[in-house]
């Protein structure tokens, strides 16, 4: 047992698109503040980030339903739309200073443009979707999206979809052409390799066993090292807690009151994958559907091209499920050793109230792969069972905290945990997810570096021109961020790789 100890200015724990892009954030705020990744994993990008471990979907509210509520009175709630939307514009904005800045070479590498559409079926989800649409078309972030229920157009757009379509009954979609397909993992990969040409120190096959404040203000990690089996102590001013769904544990090892009465539920993800080149070529959008009564908004179903390894590919997905790993690397005492007497009561009442949750999602891992074919024919009326494989997706930690609403109550989307000194932070939740990495990663250098956000903001703003403001409210600002970032789509397209 070796007892190797370094010291450093920043550890990020985890090398997925979250420790990525706070890395390459920093590294161009300071560029001289020496960081150090620890990753058990072999390679970056191995779990949920990873382009087979999830939907690679750009969320900017283009095409998920969800994301748009109808009210009491029958109008429709754009607020969360624009939300997702702006923060997405906030990532591809970073996205183009690393490209313009040759930081990363060929954005084709990570992106490409893709139409996002939205499909219902039947007389009231189609009132919906016309509904959203009108909402949503006057707004300049969704410029560009058209509306159809006309079944010739509705052949133009989605033919695979609309082959052998029974014609009795209302179908409807929208569509619209600044969509994207976003590979993470390729993301997560090209961000590492460029922080490890700045001299950041990544090392894989390191396992962050515990952490503690030391005397002296600083993070001690201990840190296991699976190539020979030894522990390492590593110590840092500032430690970003980036495991995915390992974070929970690492947050609740730190002991800082900020992580205390929080829990997490685990929710597993398969996708149903076409290993037919004819029917892969016969379709080129990603058309997301309505969620089933009872399914959690991270299942709904939608059928998606993916530009995955210099291909394109089908997938269809994700069925949600349940696994009590907190990784897809994980162990399944995950769930129970993440109970502890702070959090206790909280996950009692989670799971007392979540009870119909669990049973939709134990019911859905029962599927058989016919059944699972039934609900791709809602989309693909003539798919073949011999045509579709199943693929195990990435895992996600749903956040169980207390809120005004009452104990237990189980969150979907993304939380920082900072403490108060800003020494430390964790990121848990999935949800919109790697889009919003940007953001959230700005959120965690505001909250844990507020006295050099001065210092900071013309920086931030040379590479996101939108920083701090409200697109919304400068539609000349919008003309400009929408210019650059189609720019950068641009010259993705350009390089005709995918056949
Ligand atoms: C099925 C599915 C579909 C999704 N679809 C989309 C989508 O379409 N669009 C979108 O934007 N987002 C999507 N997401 C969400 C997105 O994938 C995640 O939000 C994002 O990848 C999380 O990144 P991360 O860096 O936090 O975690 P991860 O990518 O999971 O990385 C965490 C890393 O930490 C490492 N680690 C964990 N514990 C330790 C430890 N103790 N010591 C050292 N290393 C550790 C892990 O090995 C891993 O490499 C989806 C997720 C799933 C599961």
């Amino acid at each position: 047992m070796s007892n190797r100890q370094t010291s450093t200015d920043v550890i990020l724990i985890g090398a997925g698109i979250m420790s990525a892009t706070l890395g390459t954030l920093l590294k161009e705020l300071v560029p001289d503040w020496e960081i150090t990744v620890f990753e058990k994993l072999a390679t970056a990008g191995e779990e949920s980030s990873n382009e087979w471990n999830n939907a690679g979907t750009g969320h900017a509210a283009l095409c998920e339903l969800n994301y748009t509520v109808e009210k009491s009175d029958g109008s429709v709630d754009i607020s969360k739309a624009i939300k997702i939307n702006e923060q997405f514009q906030v990532s591809m904005q970073f996205w183009s200073y690393l490209v313009n800045s040759s930081l990363i070479r060929n954005p084709r590498d990570f992106i490409a443009p893709l139409p996002h559409m939205s499909f219902v079926q039947g007389e009231k989800d189609v009132t919906f979707l016309k509904k959203r649409f009108k909402a949503l078309s006057i707004n300049p972030l969704f410029k560009g999206m058209e509306f159809s229920d006309d079944p010739k157009r509705l052949m133009e757009w989605i033919p695979l979809m609309m082959k052998d379509r029974p014609s009795n009954e209302p179908i409807a979609a929208t569509r619209i052409e600044s969509g994207t397909d976003v590979n993470f993992g390729a993301l997560t990969r090209l961000l590492f390799e460029h922080l490890q040409r700045q001299g950041v120190s990544i090392q894989y096959n390191r396992s962050v066993d515990n952490l503690k404040r030391t005397s002296d203000g600083l993070w001690e990690l201990k840190v296991r090292n699976a190539d020979n089996g030894s522990i390492e102590r590593h110590t840092a001013k500032f430690v970003f807690i980036g495991g995915g769904g390992g974070s929970l544990h690492l947050l609740q090892k730190s002991g800082i009151p900020e992580g205390k009465h929080i829990g997490g539920f685990p929710v597993s993800g398969l996708f149903m994958v076409c290993n037919n080149p004819e029917v892969v070529a016969r379709h080129h959008a990603k058309v997301y559907g309505k969620a089933k009564v009872g399914a959690p908004p991270m299942s709904v179903p939608h059928l998606d091209t993916r530009f995955i390894d210099n291909k394109k590919s089908l997938l269809f997905g994700p069925f949600a499920g349940f696994s009590p790993k907190f990784l897809k690397s994980g162990s399944m005492f995950d769930l129970i050793t993440s109970v502890k007497p702070d959090n206790l009561v909280t996950m009692l009442a989670a799971g007392a109230k979540n009870i119909p949750l669990t049973k939709y999602l134990i019911q859905q891992v029962m599927l058989s792969k016919e059944k699972r074919m039934e609900e791709l024919r809602e989309f693909i009326p003539d798919a073949k069972s011999e045509d579709w494989d199943l693929l195990v997706a990435g895992q996600r930690v749903q956040v169980i905290k207390d809120t005004d609403t009452g104990k237990g109550t189980l969150q979907f989307g993304t939380e920082v945990i900072s403490s108060a000194d800003g020494s430390i932070a964790a990121l848990l939740g999935a949800s919109p997810g790697a889009s919003t990495a940007v953001s959230v990663m700005l959120e965690v250098i505001a909250r844990c570096f507020p006295q050099y956000m001065e210092a900071w903001e013309p920086k931030i703003k040379e590479m996101i021109p939108s920083y701090g403001v409200s697109l919304l409210q400068n539609p000349a600002l919008i003309q400009e961020v929408h210019t650059l970032t189609s720019q950068t789509l641009a010259l993705s397209e350009k390089v005709p790789v995918y056949n």
